[in-house]
């Protein structure tokens, strides 16, 4: 609970209590997602750029456009200009003073102390309804290692309206030196309408892995019930596709994840969770580098893979094709083959005893 968790000094003065957003503990079902809409409301009155943001996107252009059988969104967002463009080298990193650091919020931005390590914020330049941003409390490195439970445990709590993503350092997150997560409204997700058409590769009691036929990026699919049987399959895979990769990091990758209330055979009530798994191969597309005319500010991460590609500059908005949105995936995500010897190994799920 937000007043119980443990606050770094930087923090304090940032954090709204229960009592400060006038919210009644009782239901504890509903506690974080009425503390979440309480400070959505309490930071627009306050933060005329958070309230502008949320203006914004009730403007957005948006445009479908047809891959095979997954349509994707394409969005008009020029909010997103900064991170999109964002200078992402360990110089302009060193250089830059980290906006995700507590020294360097507005002044009237405020937010909720989650799991004693975390804060939850609202994100002033939005791409979906209720878009959070989840940070660390100290200035550390973006790395999922030892952090899938607590992505698990707040899909939980703010399910079934939320999904969480986390970007990986070196695909997507504008911030790769403190540690974020992103949250937002699920609701037009495209690649959810996908979901169907899928081919199993693993199951074992509370826990599935499939891969998504027919979507033009190569997607895990993990559903399960137990948490931490979903977590170890995920750091194994992380393990599988670092050898693949040839990654003495972490591999590159993005999450999308997501929670349900499941009652399997009429017994009690549980939890159950989604898990999307993107793994990359590059940062940005070609097309990010070129010249005008032919240059197009994609850079891809797990929203855009999900099917809402966002795109800060209105004439690559209206001249982006199906053809580009193909060649983009081809080059940023995983080669097909590789993704075939990804599948066929977490199918053998080879023993590793590390995570
Ligand atoms: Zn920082």
């Amino acid at each position: 609970m937000s007043t119980e968790a443990s606050v770094s000094g930087a923090w304090e003065g940032r954090l709204l209590r229960d009592e400060d957003l006038g919210v009644r503990s009782s239901g504890e079902g509903l506690a974080w997602r009425a503390r979440v809409e309480a400070l959505f409301h309490e930071q627009r009155k306050r933060w005329p750029a958070l309230a502008h943001g949320l203006d914004a996107l009730s403007h957005v252009l948006v445009r479908e456009v047809s891959l095979g059988s997954a349509t994707f969104l394409l969005q008009y967002n020029p909010l997103r200009l900064t991170s999109t463009t964002a200078a992402v080298d360990e110089e302009a990193l060193r250089r830059r003073p980290c906006f995700l650091c507590p020294e360097n919020l507005p002044a009237e931005e405020r937010g909720l102390a989650y799991a004693r390590e975390y804060v939850i914020l609202c994100n002033p330049s939005p791409i979906l309804e209720r878009h959070l941003t989840i940070v660390h409390q100290e200035h550390i490195p973006q790395a999922l290692r030892g952090r899938c439970e607590v992505l698990l445990d707040l899909a939980a709590e703010l399910s079934p309206d939320f999904f969480l993503l986390y970007n990986g350092p070196r695909c997507g997150a504008s911030a790769p030196d403190h540690l974020h997560f992103q949250a937002a409204r699920r609701a037009r997700l495209p690649i959810a309408r996908n979901f169907a058409d899928r081919q199993l590769v693993v199951s074992e009691p509370g826990l599935t892995i499939s891969r998504i036929v027919s979507y033009p990026i190569p997607t895990l699919l993990y559903h399960a019930t137990d948490r931490e049987r979903l977590s170890a399959r995920i750091s194994e895979t992380l393990l599988i596709l670092a050898d693949l990769t040839d990654a003495s990091e972490e591999p590159m990758l993005n999450l999308i994840v997501f929670a349900d209330t499941a009652s399997p055979e009429g017994r009690d009530h549980h939890q159950a969770w989604t898990v999307l798994l993107f793994p990359r191969a590059r940062h940005r597309p070609s097309c990010f580098f070129a010249e005008e005319p032919e240059r197009l500010l994609i850079s891809p991460a797990a929203l855009d893979l999900a099917g809402i590609v966002v795109i800060p500059i209105r004439e690559h908005f209206e001249r982006v094709t199906a053809r580009d949105l193909h060649r983009i995936f081809s080059e940023v995500a995983l080669p097909v083959e590789t993704f075939e010897r990804l599948v066929e190994r977490v199918r053998a799920r080879r023993n590793f005893t590390q995570i």
